[in-house]
């Protein structure tokens, strides 16, 4: 049968999720206290975050039990449906398959609250009664304010200045799920009215909004913090897009030889390729490529050091070993605000540096030409971040046809692009400059 799609039923929805540090051959560097720079100790993060996240963020068995109240969220919009582009692959005049994951499906329009639901969950479970957060393009935001009011939790969002500005109906929409939202840097905090000092027309960073809701969640009693990458309780999360995928490629009867998503902290296209990874560590399917893609703007993998870094921007968090840009680095006001981040996942670095993964990076035009492209022959229209897959997946598609080659591509969709019809508009009348990256000088080396 011709498919376009592959659904799988409610009851497919993964019960564990798959924990990657079970299978890695040698364990991860340990998180360093910011101050000491001594590994932290799980008592470190009790001012912030509940214990069972404590538990899987240092946690070793490789699968964990999704609690029954939170898969029956999942529910709402899970399992989602692995595409077939056909129409795509027509257009590209390849002989490669392309497929595709969507993500959009859910209520805020992305992956993000496979990690919200289980935070506002666990925290609720502790006793908290409220959550804060940072968000940049407004995705992670929505998806905890979506899911905190579930589980009858208050929310707060520091919302990056310059994705505050631009894209004012994501904070409505974070608003009629209950949540209060602010622009970062903010006078809220100690940490915002530093930045602020220094530079008042500041667009704000993820790093500067993640410092202020850090401060928020340790000064409060009745409240934690909720990261929406980067983490390892948030990648773990993540992991039922890729053992759906799995379910599905099986129904298939067929394997990905390219899997592709793009990587802003790399909670997405970790969840997405760690299943399949788990095979390429086992040697069951060795040749498969991971290929992370990010914006030539904010190039954390392709340009960035693999070493200790802060998590945020004035040195609050844990160091984190990972690939990063410095932590006062501050990228250009990209559309793809939910790629604007210095680091990566700590997970997702450590199979770079290994040679598990590759990565690529794109400027703003190319990613918005397979934007288009992509809208005109498969008919959504997907978030900027989601489109630099995309535009990796055309590359390979072309190289497949140059070839003649009959890869199987994947990518993950990661959300839909309804509340960024501004950028499409820049785009579409000519205004996007590229915003590439000049290296910095002033990486400081801790
Ligand atoms: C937040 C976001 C990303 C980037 O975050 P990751 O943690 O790298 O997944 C990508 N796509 C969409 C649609 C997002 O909202």
């Amino acid at each position: 049968m011709k498919h376009t799609k592959i659904i799988l039923d409610e009851n497919d929805i993964p019960k564990h999720w798959y924990n990657i540090q079970a299978d890695l051959k040698t364990p991860l560097d340990p998180p360093l206290h910011p101050q000491t720079k001594q590994p932290i100790t799980p008592d470190d993060l009790k001012a912030i975050f509940p214990l069972e996240l404590i538990k899987q963020e240092v946690s070793r068995q490789r699968y964990i039990p999704i609690p029954p109240a939170v898969r029956d969220i999942y529910r709402l919009w899970r399992p989602t449906p692995l595409y077939r582009a056909r129409r795509l692959e027509a257009t590209l005049k390849t002989p490669a398959e392309i497929y595709y994951k969507w993500e959009g499906t859910s209520p805020p329009g992305s992956h993000k609250p496979n990690s919200a639901v289980a935070q506002a969950y666990y925290n609720r479970q502790a006793g908290k009664e409220r959550l804060v957060t940072e968000t940049g393009a407004g995705q992670w935001g929505s998806a905890l304010a979506f899911s905190t009011h579930l589980f009858g939790l208050q929310c707060r969002v520091y919302m990056v200045k310059c994705s505050y500005e631009q894209k004012p109906y994501r904070r409505v929409l974070m608003e009629t799920w209950g949540a209060e939202v602010y622009p970062s840097p903010t006078t809220l905090t100690n940490a915002g009215r530093e930045i602020l000092k220094k530079d008042p027309q500041t667009t704000g960073s993820l790093g500067i909004a993640i410092s202020e809701a850090v401060e928020d969640a340790a000064t409060h009693d009745n409240t934690n913090y909720a990261l929406g990458s980067v983490l390892n309780h948030v990648v773990l999360h993540q992991t039922v897009i890729g053992l759906e995928m799995k379910q599905q490629f099986k129904l298939l009867g067929k394997y990905p030889d390219i899997l592709c998503g793009c990587v802003g902290g790399g909670s997405n296209f970790s969840g997405s390729c760690f299943p399949f990874i788990q095979d390429k560590i086992n040697k069951k399917h060795p040749d498969l490529k991971v290929i992370s893609v990010e914006p030539l703007a904010c190039p954390t993998l392709t340009q960035g050091d693999y070493r200790y870094d802060y998590g945020d921007s004035v040195g609050l968090t844990p160091l984190l070993k990972m690939y990063t840009l410095g932590h006062d680095f501050v990228p250009p006001a990209i559309h793809a605000g939910g790629l604007r981040y210095h680091g990566d996942s700590p997970l997702l670095s450590k199979l770079t540096k290994e040679g598990y993964m590759e990565a690529l990076a794109y400027t703003q035009q190319e990613v918005f030409e397979a934007a288009v492209l992509f809208a005109r022959t498969e008919g959504f229209l997907v978030a900027p971040e989601s489109a630099h897959a995309i535009r990796a997946v055309i590359d390979y598609a072309r190289i497949c046809k140059q070839k003649k080659e009959k890869k199987i591509i994947v990518f993950t969709n990661s959300g839909h692009g309804h509340f960024d019809l501004a950028a499409y508009d820049a785009y579409l009348n000519k205004k996007i400059p590229n915003g590439e990256y000049k290296k910095q000088i002033n990486t400081i080396a801790v």
